[in-house]
C-alpha cells in the first residue's frame, strides 16, 4: 500500500514521522475520513469543507489548497488499486521539541492513506446493531475532529466487551452522539430526529447527506436533543457515518427497539443514501 507523506506516495515501510511530531505527543492533529464505494467518493466535498474547519478551528495551516488534497487522494486512490473503503487523511502541527506552547512557524506533517473494505450490504446494516450506553466522557469540542480519541476508544471496547457492537454516548441525560458516528431516532409519530449541531457533537456528513435526501423526501425532522428514555422508546433508531453509512440500531442498552427488527424509515434512508453514493463523483 503506498502513502501521502508531505507531499509524496511512499510505500507504507518507508512513511515515517518523528516522534517529536506533536500529534504523536499531544494529539494534536485532526483527522477525516471519506468513504468509496463502488469507485464513487462520496460526500467528499463535505469532508474536505470539516477538514478545512478543523484546522482553522486548532489554527494549523492548510497544508495544500483542499483542490490539491483531492486530487491527491484520487491519486491514492488509484495507486492502491481501491474501488471500496476508506481514504483517511491527518495532519498534524508538526515536529517540534517537546513543549505545550507550539514553536512559531511549524511545517504541519499531513499524512493519508487508504483502507480497503465493502461498506455496503454488510451484516450490521441488513441486521442491525445493538448499542450500548455509556456517560460521554469526551471534552467540550466535540465539533473538531481532532485525533484525540481515547475516550472512544475505551467506549467502544467496553461496550464489545460487554457483548454490544457499538456504543452511543449521553450527557445531562440526553444522547449526544455514537462514539464514532451520529445518533438518529424516529419517534412513534414519525419524525426523525438528531440532535442539532453544536460543540457538544461532531458535524456528520453523513448526517448532513441524510437529513437533506429526507427533507427533499418530505420527512418530518427534528434537530434537538432527545433522552435516554426517549431514544429506548422510540419505533426505530439508527446511526450514520462515513463508514458505516446508515446502520439501524435494534437494541440500546438493555432496551429492544420497535420490534428488534430494522425499521421501514430506516430501510428507506439506507436505501436512498446508497443511490445518493453511487451518484457522488466517480474517481
Ligand atoms: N461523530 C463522531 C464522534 C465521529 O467520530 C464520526 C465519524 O467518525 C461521526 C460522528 C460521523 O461523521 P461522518 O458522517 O462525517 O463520518
Amino acid at each position: 500500500r503506498h502513502i501521502f507523506l508531505n507531499g509524496s506516495y511512499v510505500p507504507e515501510d518507508q512513511a515515517k514521522i518523528s516522534v517529536m511530531d506533536r500529534g504523536f505527543l499531544f494529539g494534536d492533529a485532526i483527522y477525516e475520513v471519506t468513504a468509496l464505494v463502488d469507485g464513487h467518493l462520496i460526500d467528499n466535498g463535505l469532508h474536505l469543507a470539516r477538514f478545512a474547519r478543523s484546522l482553522a478551528e486548532l489554527g494549523i495551516p492548510l497544508p495544500m489548497p483542499l483542490e490539491n488534497v483531492r486530487e491527491m487522494q484520487i491519486e491514492l486512490i488509484r495507486r492502491n488499486q481501491m474501488t471500496d473503503g476508506t481514504v483517511y487523511l491527518q495532519v498534524s502541527r508538526g515536529e517540534a521539541e517537546r513543549n505545550f506552547h507550539p514553536a512559531a512557524g511549524l511545517s504541519p506533517t499531513f499524512v493519508a492513506f487508504t483502507q480497503p473494505a465493502k461498506l455496503y450490504d454488510t451484516p450490521a446494516q441488513r441486521d442491525g446493531i445493538a448499542v450500548a450506553l455509556m456517560s460521554d466522557p469526551r471534552w467540550e469540542r466535540r465539533d473538531i475532529k481532532t485525533v484525540m480519541l481515547l475516550g472512544q476508544v475505551i467506549a467502544k471496547v467496553a461496550a464489545r466487551t460487554d457483548g454490544f457492537s457499538d456504543v452511543w454516548l449521553h450527557e445531562d441525560g440526553c444522547i449526544t452522539e455514537g462514539a464514532s458516528s451520529t445518533a438518529f431516532i424516529l419517534t412513534k409519530s414519525g419524525t426523525i430526529v438528531t440532535r442539532q449541531n453544536s460543540h457538544a457533537i461532531l458535524p456528520g456528513c453523513t448526517r448532513r447527506a441524510v437529513l437533506d435526501l429526507a427533507e427533499q423526501r418530505g420527512l418530518a425532522i427534528e434537530e434537538r436533543p432527545f433522552t435516554i428514555a426517549e431514544a429506548q422508546n422510540a419505533a426505530e433508531a439508527f446511526l450514520t457515518s462515513a463508514s458505516s453509512l446508515v446502520i439501524p440500531v435494534v437494541k440500546l442498552g438493555d432496551s429492544v427497539i420497535g420490534d428488534g427488527q430494522p425499521g421501514p424509515v430506516t430501510r428507506h434512508l439506507q436505501e436512498i443514501y446508497l443511490a445518493a453514493a453511487r451518484a457522488c463523483e466517480k474517481v
